[in-house]
């Protein structure tokens, strides 16, 4: 019996492997179309800074997210098949398009808004930021549509670069070097030890939703949120709380001295044309 259970649980992982297999086969060359086809669209979702004395929160940057256009106007989201493009290698030229297609828009905003002095904050994913050509797209892509290396902002996640430290920090040198501001992405969820992370020359941490999604009814969580804040502001670096929900969750963070607020509470990714009528009514606000 315990044989027979045995094989037939062998012939249900097969099968399920082949299937696996096959979608992700599936995936791949149903992605490589999409690069080719420019099938796909970012979003924006604007990072805000506290008010001023009190005032409303005005924003400091966007984040763009990548989502993936179906023929029937659909929209996939990256958590379902950015894996798949690391996986193949389809994340460079994937990144690419984000780079490109991020600092044209960032172009585009500054050419209808003069004074505009938005940063835009690009995910790259480890495979990418790892790779040799990396540094050099990124600073072809910000002369080919004339934008500042202070304000392009790359978000790199916490294990991305302890993982492969021997590459990332040169990397993470010479970005910077040049300008470029860095933010590492999903912070406390990865494996960081202080003594790498003081060694990292980056910008601001992006504490991970995990912590800020139950404040204010777990007090762990509180107190982890406010020791990363408290950490943060002894190594220099800016803090930015994400997925931000709740005026409770908002009150509680900039109280324990969060700089940055990001979250479904000030806004959720909206399209660029959104964010660009949001840009014009905050510069009519300042003008006013
Ligand atoms: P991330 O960089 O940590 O981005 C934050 C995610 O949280 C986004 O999901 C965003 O829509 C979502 N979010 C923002 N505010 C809230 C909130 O208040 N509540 C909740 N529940 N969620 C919130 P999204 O757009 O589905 O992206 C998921 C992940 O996919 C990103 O996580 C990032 O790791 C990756 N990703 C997105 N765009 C790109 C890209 O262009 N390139 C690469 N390599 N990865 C990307
Ligand atoms: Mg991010
Ligand atoms: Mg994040
Ligand atoms: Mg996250």
């Amino acid at each position: 019996r315990a044989k027979d259970t045995g094989r037939n649980r062998y012939q249900f992982y097969t099968e399920e492997l082949t299937q696996r297999a096959q979608e992700r086969l599936m995936t791949e060359s149903r992605l490589r179309q999409a690069i080719r086809d420019k099938a796909f669209v970012l979003h924006y979702q604007p990072i805000y800074t506290k008010g001023e004395d009190g005032g409303a929160p005005s924003i400091f940057s966007c984040e763009c997210l990548i989502r993936w256009q179906q023929d029937d106007g659909s929209l996939i989201y990256p958590d379902l098949f950015i894996p798949c493009a690391e996986e193949t290698g389809l994340i460079i030229p994937i990144g690419e398009w984000v780079l490109d297609h991020a600092c044209a828009q960032l172009a585009e905003w500054d050419a209808r808004l003069p004074d505009n002095t938005l940063s835009m904050a690009v995910n790259i994913s480890a495979r990418h930021f790892c790779d040799a050509n990396f540094v050099m797209t990124v600073h072809e892509v910000l002369k080919r549509h004339a934008i500042a290396p202070a304000r392009l902002i790359i978000e790199i996640t916490e294990n991305a670069v302890m993982d492969r430290m021997d590459i990332a920090i040169p990397t993470l040198e010479t970005l910077v070097r040049t300008g470029v501001r860095i933010a590492l992405d999903d912070f406390g969820t990865g494996h960081s030890s202080l003594a790498k992370l003081k060694t990292l020359p980056i910008h601001a941490l992006k504490i991970d939703r995990e912590f800020v999604k139950d404040i204010p009814d777990s007090t762990d969580d509180m107190q982890l949120a406010a020791s990363i804040i408290r950490m943060a502001q002894g190594l220099h670096l800016q803090t930015v709380a994400e997925g931000v929900e709740t005026q409770e969750q908002y009150d509680f963070l900039a109280q324990a001295g969060c700089d940055k607020f990001q979250g479904y509470l000030l806004s959720r990714p909206v399209t660029a044309e959104k964010i660009y009528t949001l840009l014009a009514a905050s510069a009519e606000l300042a003008t006013a």
